[in-house]
């Protein structure tokens, strides 16, 4: 069996910075120096695009944060969103077991295709999710806006918020006695979002929840 290559990582020591694990890239395995790049949105896990980067358009990823490929066909470096401002703002950097692909985790600031679509394979990045509604809970807190409901828990603090959920749960409970459908499923929503808001205050995931329960299942 092929040995697993270690992999190293390195945390970049700014908070709101990305984060690259790896890395030794091997660009010597391709005659032409450019090496596959998976585009995964940092929060829906959507693939979003493929594109291809050569040691120096990776350097100046890794510096300025923005997803810059090696165009092919302008045979030049190409920031993704230098004509559209439609940029790909990195999260993470990974390169692969043979150190020959690199993935990296984003966020659009817009479409990522050129025919507008969300992605290259046109399928659908805008959907709901509780991964999606986590991110937006992390962004409210970590930059706090004066209009935001969340920003304004999280200033409030960790008992407010613990409060809060106590409240929501109380109401979730009442609500369980009458048949009111859109009344039962709306505390529902309540209780679930200032869960999520709770984990987010004390440095949670639902990841780590979701870790726990799969523990207990085996
Ligand atoms: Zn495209």
């Amino acid at each position: 069996m092929k040995g697993v290559t270690p992999v190293k990582l390195i945390r970049i020591p700014k908070a709101d910075k990305h984060k690259i694990i790896c890395m030794n890239p091997d660009f010597s395995k391709y005659t032409d120096g450019l090496m596959p790049v998976i585009i995964q949105d940092s929060i829906s896990n959507k693939v979003l695009m493929l594109g291809f980067m050569n040691e120096e358009s990776l350097a100046k990823t890794n510096t300025d944060g923005k997803v810059t490929f090696f165009s092919r066909s302008k045979q030049r470096l190409w920031t993704k969103g230098e004509t559209s401002n439609n940029f790909l703002l990195v999260k993470e950097i990974i390169v692969d077991c043979d150190n020959d692909t690199l993935l990296i985790k984003a966020s659009p600031t817009g479409p990522v295709c050129h025919t507008g679509a969300d992605t290259c394979f046109n399928e659908n990045n805008s959907s709901f999710s509780l991964e999606k509604l986590e991110g937006i809970i992390a962004d409210r807190k970590n930059n706090p806006s004066a209009s935001s409901y969340t920003s304004s828990l999280f200033a409030k603090g960790i008992n407010k918020i613990a409060q809060k959920v106590g409240e929501e749960a109380v109401e979730l409970v009442i609500e369980s006695k009458d048949d009111n459908k859109e009344k039962f499923l709306s505390e529902a929503a309540d209780l679930l979002y200032h869960y999520l808001v709770l984990l987010q205050a004390k440095n949670y995931k639902l990841q780590d929840v979701i870790n726990v329960l799969a523990q207990r299942h085996k």
